[in-house]
């Protein structure tokens, strides 16, 4: 790889010295110079330059890319525990159907009529990857929920995750069938997994995305995530190196309804101990303990911000959330306050939630809280400041007071989710 001005043809306007952002850039005598010590090659100086001064070359991309036209179909990484897929896995194949949609010429009419499909050779498939042991009851449950192809590897050995086997695996599989977009949870098992797997196969990956689309354009992925900070939100693209890998978090995307109407193809392919060995022995499997709340399954969750002024304030929160059979939650700022756990945080850097109802109590709209919470189906939002941003995201707004509020709605929803009980208490 190399990089170099024409000097005959650079102006020194210095539009490619503002581009950089590794700073390796400067005019000297008049002329942009490159610092190749500091020089990344990224190539975000080559489209600033108006006058095609800068000759970048990258050889081995080159002869990538005349490759990328044999990648083809969107895959999903349908990780299971103790043999059950995991609902991530069916939030990425809806998302995945889409992207697939987005990618066809031929709009993908959702027939499912995989002959036809293999057989014209232009549409993109949804495909899930499923590893594991003595697998049969998931297989169909991944079509009914999207997949167009399972690609299935039992082995006693894959019967629990092990980083190397399920890596090489993967490895063999996208070597084999070349997936233009390999998509996986963002759990603890996805990232370990996928990010030794673009490392082997040198492609990009995009950790922890909260968004995923096609350029209408390219048709690449766009690959969306907070950075720095979660200050920004991100859009990264792998142009040049597929498959373009993506691990996404649990809650991002709607998983869509089993359709038991679907067909799909389902594949077995076998492995040798070259494939299977792992240098690591797994001793035992020691069970999560089950944390007290479980927000990201809550259909409710009534959450709490700074607003809510103090840790015996939440109680408020509490008692709605016990009327209404929800899970209680809380911005980083009350959680920083330390009126509640950590575990209950929804956010950026806590949970990724969609519940049903989301009741935002107190709570202002950063961004960082808002990736944890916009995808609910319902958001009512009660501030005191019309103006909050929480505002622009909620279905309901309630401008005033929460602790008038907040309790009103208790009793009123005491009243009528449980009206036996009010009438018992009018008898007495
Ligand atoms: P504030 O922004 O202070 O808002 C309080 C709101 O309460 C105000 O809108 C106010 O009008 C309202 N209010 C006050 N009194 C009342 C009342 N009596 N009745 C009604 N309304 C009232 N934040 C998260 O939540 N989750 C995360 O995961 C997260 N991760 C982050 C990661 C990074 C890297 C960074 C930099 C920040 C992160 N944050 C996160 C913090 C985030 O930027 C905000 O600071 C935080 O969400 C603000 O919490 P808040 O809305 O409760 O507080």
């Amino acid at each position: 790889m190399s990089i170099q001005i024409v000097i005959e043809k650079c102006s020194g306007c210095t539009l490619c010295v503002k581009a950089c952002p590794f700073g390796a850039i400067a005019i000297v005598d008049k002329k942009a110079a490159i610092d190749l010590k500091a020089c990344n090659l990224c190539g975000a100086c080559v489209p600033a330059c108006k006058l095609n001064a800068i000759l970048l070359e990258r050889p081995e991309e080159r002869a990538k890319k005349l490759d990328l036209e044999d990648y083809r179909d969107v895959w999903v990484f349908a990780e299971q525990k103790k043999g059950k897929v995991q609902p991530v896995v069916f939030e990425l194949l809806a998302r995945a159907r889409q992207l697939a949609e987005k990618l066809n010429p031929v709009r993908n009419t959702g027939d499912f009529d995989v002959d036809s499909k293999i057989s014209n050779g232009i549409n993109t498939r949804v495909a899930a990857l499923l590893l594991g042991n003595k697998l049969n009851g998931e297989i169909q449950n991944l079509i009914w929920q999207g997949a167009d192809k399972v690609y299935v590897v039992e082995d006693e050995r894959l019967a629990n995750f092990q980083d190397e086997p399920y890596t090489n695996v993967l490895v063999e599989l996208i070597k084999k069938y070349k997936p233009q977009i390999m998509l996986a949870g963002a759990t603890s098992i996805g990232r370990s997994l996928i990010s030794r797997v673009a490392v082997k196969i040198h492609t990009g990956l995009t950790a922890d995305c909260t968004g995923l689309d096609i350029d209408p354009e390219k048709k690449i992925l766009l690959q969306t995530r907070p950075a720095f900070g979660g200050n920004i939100m991100a859009t990264i693209i792998t142009p040049n190196h597929f498959p373009q890998m993506a691990t996404v978090r649990h809650k991002v995307f709607p998983a869509n309804a089993p359709d038991e109407k679907r067909k799909g193809e389902i594949i077995y392919e076998h492995f040798d101990d070259r494939v299977l060995l792992s240098r690591a022995k797994l001793l035992d499997i020691v069970e999560e303990l089950q944390s007290t709340v479980n927000l990201t399954e809550a259909d409710t969750i009534v959450s709490g911000g700074r607003g809510v002024g103090g840790k015996e304030n939440f109680k408020i929160l509490e008692e709605l959330a016990k009327v209404l059979n929800a899970a209680v939650g809380a911005s980083r700022a009350a959680v920083d306050s330390g009126w509640i756990p950590y575990s209950h945080q929804v956010g950026q850097t806590g949970r990724t939630v969609c519940p049903k109802i989301y009741i935002a109590c107190g709570i202002s709209g950063q961004i960082q809280h808002l990736v944890g919470m916009q995808s609910s189906k319902i958001i009512v939002a009660i501030n005191k400041d019309p103006d909050a941003p929480i505002f622009k995201v909620a279905t309901y707004g309630i401008v005033g007071d929460l602790f008038q509020i907040v309790p009103a709605l208790t009793r009123r929803f005491k009243e009528v989710l449980n009206p036996s009980t009010e009438a018992t208490k009018i008898k007495r």
